[in-house]
């Protein structure tokens, strides 16, 4: 792989070292077998907690790496290049920290800081039955009791629901007041009232935990409310226009990376008609799309990044890093199954998991019609057309 971007030898070094681990630590095997028992290999979580992969963006302050996006940007990359599922569990921290890392005090980044850097999952739990894309829709209520917030509701398909320590909860605390109605709570696992319910049975990304999670009278103390009552939906939205270039953007080039390897590689192989299939130029041309896909695809996730990390926000952007990457990934493992032929539908192969699990990232933190929604919508506002 060419490396660019102006790294530092710090992010280089991290990279190369995430690289080196999760290849060693995480092999097609094991991969293959958490795959078929829907099951996520914690004491691979254990090491990447213990390496401070899973703490890379918390403060340094309170024991995490202190890195931005570009960092947290190349471990989910080669992460990713192994397998999106597990990518998705540790990708999963960062994901829950932020909210409170934009708005919440000094008090709540340590309080929610903690369990990450002690080795805990996090959660962010937003979606809803009846409230995915149409994120204000959402049941869940909190009620202020004297100095504690009661919450009660049922949030679905939740990353490391099961497996969390602690959750960025997002509540209605305003009946009827669509997208002012919603506020943002931490909340422990350990508060009474939690519990897991049905575990996703997914097509893909199953090296991660994917639940639904109720909420029965679960009472907070008062300054577990995130930033101002009423501010979750901005909450949430500002939060994915930090980790859609990360978590999704850039962890699928990994897998996009590790497409071209492996197709580069099975075609060098692979003798049909007494030839290797790579000197066939329409297999040549499908591995040269798949690497114009993937650099131009990490491009515009590394600018995103670097634009994040030098104080720069941007929802558009970091909608179109989303939905490039994800799109991508999924023509590009598709491809890549056409290359391997029948052996890329058979789960001797790695291809075969890899084309599953490309499909959730024109799915998760935002469909990819919604990323177009929030594209044209800023491309109207510049304009002066609303
Ligand atoms: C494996 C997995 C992990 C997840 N992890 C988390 C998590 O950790 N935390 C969390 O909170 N959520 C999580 N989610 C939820 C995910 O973010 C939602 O599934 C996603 O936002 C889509 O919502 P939905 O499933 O309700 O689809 P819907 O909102 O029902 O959408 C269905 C279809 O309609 C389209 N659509 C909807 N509205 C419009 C519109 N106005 N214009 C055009 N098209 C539209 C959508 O693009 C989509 O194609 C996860 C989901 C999965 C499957």
């Amino acid at each position: 792989m060419k490396e660019d971007f102006g790294l530092t030898q710090d992010q280089i070094d991290i990279q190369l070292m995430t690289r080196d681990f999760i290849r060693k630590e995480l092999p097609f095997e094991r991969i293959k077998e958490c795959d078929e028992k829907n099951e996520v290999p914690m004491e691979v979580v254990k090491k990447c907690a213990d390496m401070g992969l899973t703490s890379i963006t918390l403060p340094e302050s309170i024991g995490g790496g202190g890195m931005g996006q570009v960092t947290n940007s190349l471990v989910l990359e080669e992460i990713g290049y192994q397998d999106v599922g597990f990518a998705t569990t540790i990708g999963a921290c960062s994901l829950a920290y932020t909210p409170v890392d934009l708005f919440g005090t000094q008090a709540q980044k340590e309080l929610f800081g903690k369990f990450i850097v002690d080795g805990g999952l996090a959660a962010f739990a937003l979606t809803e039955a009846d409230a995915g894309s149409d994120v204000a829709n959402g049941r869940t209520t909190a009620v202020k009791d004297g100095d504690e917030w009661v919450i009660n509701g049922t949030k679905c398909y939740i990353t490391n629901g099961n497996n969390a320590s602690v959750y960025a909860v997002f509540a209605v605390t305003t009946p009827d007041a669509g997208t002012r109605g919603m506020s943002c709570f931490i909340v422990e696992r350990s508060r009474a009232g939690i519990t897991c319910g049905k575990e996703e049975e997914k097509m893909g990304i199953r090296l991660s935990n994917t639940c639904e999670m109720v909420f029965d009278n679960v009472r907070v103390p008062a300054d577990h409310l995130v930033g101002k009552e009423g501010q979750g939906f901005k909450i949430a939205m500002s939060t994915f226009d930090i980790t859609r270039p990360a978590g999704v953007g850039a962890c699928t080039c990994g897998a996009m990376r590790s497409c071209i390897d492996k197709c580069l590689e099975y075609a060098a192989t692979r003798i049909t008609f007494g030839n290797p299939i790579l000197q066939n130029q329409s297999v040549q041309f499908m591995i040269a799309d798949m690497e114009i896909r993937y650099e131009a695809a990490r491009a515009l996730a590394y600018k995103v990044a670097s634009l994040i990390d030098a104080g720069i926000t941007d929802s558009a952007l970091a909608s179109a890093s989303k939905t490039l990457s994800s799109d991508y990934l999924v023509k590009t493992t598709e491809d890549a199954v056409q290359i391997f032929g029948g052996n890329g539908y058979s789960k001797d192969y790695p291809i075969e998991i890899m084309y599953r699990n490309a499909k959730i990232s024109q799915l998760f933190e935002g469909t990819n019609q919604i990323q177009r929604m929030v594209i044209v919508k800023s491309l109207l506002k510049a304009a002066g057309m609303m």
